[in-house]
């Protein structure tokens, strides 16, 4: 097993962003120039690396966030949103710019057109990982996604403890420098991200299926790939053993897919950390984010280790 297991405070550290999701509904956007009247404001807490510790804290996974926002209102409800799932914010920055925020219309056809102001997320820094060198040491698994500055995503990897194992969602997808991308175990994509880097790694994913990009992103130095596939589930890849495997969801009604990719790869990062095999940890992942379709929002439709027993 691993080496700092005995040690470890934390099954996962996620070190991402937190945003505040400003959330209106209206009948149709704006023209250029032009002002629209919308629903009332909702105020959601959100953002990749918030939206990955609710979900594992939730699940029962000891959990720590390091992340950075505002000292203002939203970073205040960004914190409680964590604290009220059981993640240990000890690790969470305030202050050197507004919390990130998310302004978001939603048409009544469901579709959303986001703008995203990344405030404090930005202003996560290299060094503010190197000061977090207890929480590096404390952890099995650490997480991290695309919404904080690449440098400080490269300087994630430089700090982990020997044995611990690092989950990237390259999400918003972007350029994965080498060791970066070397260091992922598993590599966590959608079909949308896994065209992308295979993409600029100058690989062609016209007609092929996601085995061959599972396949071919292994070739470019992740230890394990796991692409998900929405209703259909996921895909799981693993250099050491050569398996190539799907791993199906169960059929729910979707209501809101929002959040469900967090979802998942929170909980395969937390049962990765537990031991678990790549297909063992995705067969779970898939059933929490197959919860969390079910309900609506992001962080309200994350389950309980009993709600993904019962479904
Ligand atoms: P993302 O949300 O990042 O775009 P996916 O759409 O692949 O990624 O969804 C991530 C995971 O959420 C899937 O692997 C699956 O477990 C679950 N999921 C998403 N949509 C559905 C759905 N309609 N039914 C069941 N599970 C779903």
């Amino acid at each position: 097993m691993h080496e700092n297991e005995d040690s470890a405070l934390y099954d996962l550290l996620v070190v991402g962003s937190a945003n505040a999701d400003l959330v209106i509904g209206v009948d149709r956007r704006p023209a250029p120039g032009e002002t629209v009247l919308g629903s009332d404001l909702a105020v959601h807490p959100g953002g990749k690396g918030a939206n990955q510790a609710v979900a594992a804290a939730r699940l029962g996974a000891r959990t720590a966030l390091l992340a950075r926002v505002g000292d203002d209102a939203h970073g205040r409800l960004l914190l409680e949103s964590q604290q009220a799932a059981g993640v240990d914010t000890g690790g969470v920055l305030v202050g050197g710019a507004p919390t990130g925020v998310a302004l978001i219309t939603v048409d009544p056809s469901g579709d959303n057109s986001i703008v995203v102001s990344p405030g404090a997320n930005a202003r996560l820094t290299p060094q503010d990982i190197r000061a977090a060198a207890a929480l590096f040491g404390a952890a099995r698994v650490v997480s991290v996604q695309l919404e904080i500055p690449l440098e400080t995503v490269a300087e994630t990897a430089r700090a982990l403890a020997p044995g611990t194992r690092l989950v990237l969602n390259p999400s918003p997808p972007a350029p994965l420098p080498e060791d970066v991308l070397t260091a992922c175990d598993p590599l966590v994509v959608n079909e949308h991200e896994a065209r992308y880097i295979l993409g600029i790694l100058g690989d062609d994913t016209a007609g092929a299926a996601p085995e061959d990009w599972a396949r071919t992103l292994l070739t470019h130095g992740p230890r394990s790939v796991v692409v998900t596939l929405g209703a259909a589930g996921a895909l799981v890849a693993d250099s050491r053993t050569g398996d190539c495997v799907r791993v199906p969801s169960p059929e729910v009604d979707a209501v809101d897919t929002t959040g469900a990719g967090d979802a998942f790869t929170a909980a395969l990062a937390w049962r990765l950390g537990l031991g678990e095999e790549l297909a063992a940890a995705a067969a779970f992942a898939v059933r929490v984010g197959a919860a969390a379709v079910t309900g609506q929002g992001a962080q309200a439709s994350f389950p309980t280790v009993a709600e993904v027993a019962a479904l």
